[in-house]
């Protein structure tokens, strides 16, 4: 079954695009000043379309850092004042959808582990409802194409047409280098379901470590997808999630010069 939903290629919400959508930011803002100073050094290439952060962090168990919460908010609209960026971050229940719409974000992504959760989708959905926000959606924890697919039905079916699929990888089940694992053959399906759907890529949270998301970003443009959600730091020795997965904006740069992007399946 092929489902033609009413979502609008990535073109029609964001016209200045000309190149691969890229999204960067730190994992988690720490501060105004990490935020602001990352942003700007990102905002330097114009290759980064959308800054992300994370102001709500989902962590696995207790006690790790779990975000600096709404004043984090303010920081995007900082960022996006001074740099001209779009900002987006993760909502993960209504509370955040409704804060996040109110501080005039332009992108939300609902995480990994709420896509897991068609109540929690159904509850984002219904306060995205109406709006012209961009839904990006993380794929499930597990590799379950049709979980995924709903999610992107419930928020399309809320009126939503500006909606973006992420692949950031699966829980593992075997031994694998990466923290976790891509499966490229469920994207190919959730593209053969909804053919008219943007898929990206989060090589970030795929990878784990910076070593590899040279391999993953390449092979994610091979496939056709649509861009990148890279995750960012200006100095990912001291950040407070996922340190070994950043990159500087300098090296993110660099990596995006060693790419090559094909367009044919864009
Ligand atoms: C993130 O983007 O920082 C994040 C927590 O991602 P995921 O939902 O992919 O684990
Ligand atoms: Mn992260």
């Amino acid at each position: 079954m092929t489902l033609k939903l009413e979502i609008n290629p990535i073109k029609e919400w964001l016209p200045h695009i000309d190149n691969p959508l890229l999204v960067s930011g730190p994992c988690s803002l720490e501060s105004e000043e990490q935020a602001l100073e990352t942003a700007k050094l990102l905002a330097q290439d114009k290759r980064v379309f959308i800054y992300r952060g994370g102001v709500w962090k989902p962590r696995t168990r207790p006690g790790s850092f779990e975000g600096v919460g709404s004043i984090g908010l303010k920081w995007l609209q900082t960022v996006k004042k001074e740099t001209g960026l779009p900002v987006g971050t993760e909502v993960a229940n209504a509370q955040h959808t409704e804060e996040a719409l109110n501080a005039g974000l332009d992108v939300l992504w609902i995480g990994a582990r709420s896509t897991a959760s068609p109540f929690v989708v159904q509850e984002i959905a219904d306060v995205v409802k109406g709006t012209d926000a961009v839904i990006m959606i993380k794929n499930p924890v597990n590799p379950d194409v049709q979980l995924w697919m709903g999610a992107v039905e419930r928020i399309n079916q809320a009126g939503i047409k500006n909606i973006v699929a992420i692949h950031r990888g699966f829980t593992p089940f075997r031994e694998t280098k990466y923290r976790n694992y891509p499966n490229w053959k469920t994207v190919i399906e959730l593209k053969r379901l909804l053919p008219n759907l943007p898929i990206i890529c989060d090589p970030s949270h795929i990878a784990g470590k910076r070593e590899y998301l040279y391999e993953i970003s390449q092979k994610a443009f091979d496939m056709g997808m649509e861009g990148l959600m890279i995750e960012s730091h200006r100095d990912p020795s001291c950040a407070m999630s996922d340190a070994a997965q950043q990159l500087t904006p300098a090296d993110l740069g660099k990596l995006l010069d060693k790419l090559v992007i094909r367009h044919e399946n864009a």
